[in-house]
């Protein structure tokens, strides 16, 4: 059963105490009902301090323990204000629009909730793409979008693959990599697209030998002219150049690439849920994956990205 506020109103109603908010969580913790982690038993009692105490063995579990909520010192209450403010508007929020939103005294409590939230965008365990998908790199973080020069270090270089729907595009994934070759490009098809499924690219030496992988590789081999990128891979190109307006709208295009990861994770989680009539649905979504994933720290999210730039907290 899919139970979601529809509406702020709704939101500030029915989340307007702890109780109700740990109530929610725990539902989507342990959908058929507590089961203690340590002896499986299904006997407990809640505590006043939120905590099931399990009925055979004593063990105490929170339904926050070991998810991205886990150690937070604000109200429950104000963390799924954050995740509306992220999820109810189609672009996002960026660390500055949620500090105001929210009323925080700190940038860097927004920055950190933001990127918290996105680590639960990624469902653990989500499926493959399959059937007939385009697969393409692109550079990022200039302002023309670089298409050939594979040997450049300055910018970031992505991988993107969208599945082809029709004529339109069905879902993607994404992922940064730090150069073109076939030791990059081939854990990414690996990781993201089912085997059998048909993989379209351009010529590049880096996607041979994917036939081997257990893929039907279907080349369209590049032909020089600028403009040809975008008509032999159109689904890429397409949502390589809505990536680019949404870092740069939403964000500034003040995203630095240690963090970039993130970002094209929240966008893949924006793009693959487009279609979603109610956005309570992704509030719904992101909850229930927020209880899925293991926290990190601030210092944790720091410590992941390589060489922390001066600028970062301008996210
Ligand atoms: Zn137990």
């Amino acid at each position: 059963m899919e139970d979601y506020p529809r509406t702020l109103s709704e939101l500030e109603q029915r989340f307007a105490s702890e109780a109700s908010c740990l109530g929610y969580l725990e539902r989507l913790r342990w959908p058929d009902g507590f089961a203690c982690p340590r002896c499986g038993s299904k006997k407990g009692w809640l505590s006043a301090r939120g905590l099931r105490t399990c009925a055979d063995c004593g063990y105490q579990a929170s339904a926050i323990a070991g998810t991205i909520f886990q150690g937070t010192r604000k109200p429950l209450v104000m963390w799924f204000r954050a995740i509306w403010c992220v999820t109810s508007q189609k672009t996002g929020a960026s660390a500055l629009g949620l500090q105001r939103v929210l009323g925080l005294r700190s940038y860097q409590t927004a920055w950190t909730w933001l990127h918290k939230l996105r680590r639960a965008m990624v469902r653990p365990g989500r499926d493959r793409l399959s059937g007939h998908v385009e697969v393409d790199e692109s550079f990022m973080g200039a302002l023309e979008e670089g298409h050939r020069g594979r040997g450049q270090t300055r910018k970031a270089l992505i991988v993107v693959v969208a599945q082809e729907d029709g004529a339109g595009i069905g879902r993607i994934r994404m992922r940064r990599i730090s150069d073109a070759s076939a030791q990059s490009l081939h854990p990414f098809v690996a990781d993201s697209v089912e085997p059998g499924s048909v993989v379209h690219t351009d010529g590049w030496v880096g996607y041979c030998g994917l036939e081997a992988q257990g893929y039907h590789h279907k080349v369209t081999p590049y032909r020089g002219d600028k403009k040809a990128a975008s008509v032999l891979l159109p689904r890429v190109h397409r949502v390589v150049s809505l990536l680019k307006r949404w870092l740069i709208g939403t964000h500034q295009g003040a995203v630095s690439h240690e963090y970039l990861d993130y970002y094209l994770d929240e966008f893949t989680f924006r793009f693959n849920r487009r279609t979603s009539r109610s956005r309570g649905k992704l509030f719904y979504r992101l909850v229930q994956q927020a209880v899925a994933v293991p926290p990190a720290s601030y210092r944790a999210m720091i410590n992941d990205a390589r060489g922390p730039k001066q600028n970062d907290h301008k996210v």
